[in-house]
């Protein structure tokens, strides 16, 4: 499918042709240009990285929470320890890939 530019916002835009309008900032249709092909490529591989860092995101809460009940039930101490110490990297996963795709967001990757 092709992908559209608006040259006012970097909202990306699929489809036959380009919008009447900008959803985002409204400008004229007049205002997009079709990406090439090795740019829609680039589109479409980084919606599907910025799914992966939500996948991973999703994976980490789970991890987080399952944690933290194992550290509300504190069986014993060991139990405590190693859930204390997986629910810090589990936030450590959280933040990366989450300072990743603002980042994305910031260099207009997200498409
Ligand atoms: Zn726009």
């Amino acid at each position: 499918m092709k992908k559209w530019k608006c040259s006012a916002c970097g909202y990306i835009h699929d489809g036959a042709e380009a919008p009447e309008k900008c959803p985002k900032c409204g400008v004229p249709k007049e205002q997009f240009v079709e990406l090439d092909e090795a740019a829609a490529s680039l589109v479409e591989r980084s919606r599907n990285t910025n799914a992966l860092h939500a996948h991973a995101i999703d994976l980490a809460r789970q991890l987080e929470a399952a944690c933290a009940a194992g550290i509300k039930d504190a069986l014993d101490p060991g139990c405590v320890d190693v859930f204390t110490k997986s629910r810090e990297m589990a936030w450590q996963v959280m933040k990366l890939s989450m300072t990743e795709q603002q980042g994305h967001m910031g260099k207009g990757k997200w498409g």
